[in-house]
């Protein structure tokens, strides 16, 4: 029950009318230490409701605290104008009970019409690195005084390459601050390098393995010739599959505009995601799709990450993705708050040791499945064929099996 936290009464009005009935495992874990003003380093996915854990205790913060500096008092980073904009309407909706107010900035939009947003000084700031950089340049932001940082998908940001612009926005944040830095994956040397430089001996809360998210999702695979014959297989999944929605990932913008035109031309509508698509073009495919005028969503990694996208639970890999975390990202659009989801890839030759070694990351053999009215003349490896050893056979890789939560106590920090 939320009532176990010490929450406002405005927050939990709002809890109650968003129809929360019991705080998920991150939010059981994250709300108690947060409300201590622990630094936190949390491992926990988009689906987990991540987003609520470090909401509701900043939130809570906020309310209970007395403010007499000037700036925001809470900064949220997150990689992608997707995930800002969804991590904003949550903060939307729990703050609708209070007088708390929350500005969105991203790239994209117009420059100065979010200085101008920044002029009354929100309390919370929801941004993307890039254009918040260049606002401070500006002198339009001011988080001298801020008094709760949060760098969500943290592993995200480094990928894409905010790695400066993340440290430039740290250095001219309140050192007194409360910092909470979430990734989905488990650490790398480059996020532990992050977490060093950003947290004050923090709380390490790791709620499960990659394993243990994926436990409700059916991982198949399906072996394919060339493109041309991942078209078909990809037409007759879509016409054969029962689905909700339905996103299909491609590795490459001109991937996703090709398979995009491909449906279209055999009479799916479907919407195209992907980075090069200008933000009011992005809007109106996300609106599209919320508003059901389509089902099937090509989208390239932009979307995989951050989007919360109900309803999904079909995920096709048109493309494999060059790693085992971005497989993660990919298919934990479905199969979320414990719903069963389907995750199917299409696999070329020149796929095969990339799916072996995504296997092996998640410690499971995908179910190999045959489309017997589309038949190719691709049917595996000849060595393996040969040996008959499966490929996710190999030993397990040491980072795969890191589970439970760690709460190492620390001392308390004095308010700011
Ligand atoms: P997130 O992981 O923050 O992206 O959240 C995923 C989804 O779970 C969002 O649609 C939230 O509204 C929803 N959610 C968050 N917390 C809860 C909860 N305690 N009970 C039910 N749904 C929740």
């Amino acid at each position: 029950m939320f009532s176990q936290f010490e929450l406002h009464k405005s927050l939990q009005l709002a809890i109650q009318e968003l129809g929360y009935q019991q705080p998920t495992p991150v939010q059981e874990a994250v709300i108690p230490l947060a409300l201590e003003q622990a630094d936190l380093r949390i491992t926990a996915e988009t689906g987990s409701g991540k987003t609520a854990a470090f909401l509701l205790p900043i939130l809570q913060q906020l309310l209970s605290r007395r403010f007499s500096g000037c700036g925001a008092r809470a900064l949220v980073l997150v990689p992608t104008r997707e995930l800002a904009a969804q991590v904003y309407a949550h903060c939307r909706e729990l703050t609708r009970h209070t007088n708390l107010k929350q500005v969105l900035i991203t790239g994209g939009d117009n420059f100065g019409l979010q200085m101008k947003l920044l002029e009354p000084q929100p309390e919370v700031v929801i941004a993307t690195p890039g254009r918040l950089v260049k606002l401070l340049d500006q002198g339009s932001a001011d988080f001298s005084h801020l008094e709760v940082l949060v760098l969500d998908e943290a592993d995200r940001m480094l990928d894409m390459g905010f790695s400066d612009a993340v440290m430039t926005i740290v250095g001219q944040c309140s050192p007194n601050r409360q910092s909470i830095l979430l990734s989905a994956t488990l650490a790398n040397k480059r996020l532990h390098g992050l977490a060093e430089a950003v947290l004050t001996e923090p709380e390490v809360i790791t709620l499960s393995t990659v394993q243990e998210r994926h436990s409700t999702i059916r991982h198949q695979v399906v072996l394919a010739d060339d493109v041309e014959h991942k078209l078909k297989l990809l037409s007759w999944l879509l016409a054969n599959e029962g689905y909700q929605r339905c996103i299909v990932f491609a590795n490459s913008r001109e991937h996703a505009d090709r398979i995009g035109g491909y449906l279209v031309t055999n009479g799916r509508r479907v919407g195209v995601l992907h980075g090069e698509k200008d933000q009011a073009q992005r809007n109106r495919v996300m609106s599209l799709l919320y508003a059901k005028a389509f089902d099937v969503l090509v989208a390239t990694d932009v979307a995989a990450r951050g989007l919360d996208i109900e309803g999904v639970d079909l995920v096709i890999n048109f493309d494999m993705p060059r790693r085992g975390d971005g497989y993660v990202h990919r298919t934990g659009r479905t199969g979320r708050a414990g719903h069963e989801g389907l995750a199917i890839s299409l696999i070329s030759p020149l796929e095969w040791n990339l799916m072996a070694s995504i296997e092996r990351y998640l410690c499971q053999r995908f179910e190999r499945r045959g489309i017997k009215e589309l038949r190719g003349s691709y049917s595996g490896p000849k060595k393996l064929k040969a040996s008959g050893k499966a490929a996710g056979s190999k030993k397990r890789k040491k980072d795969g099996k890191k589970t439970a939560v760690s709460k190492a106590r620390r001392p308390k920090k004095s308010a700011s």
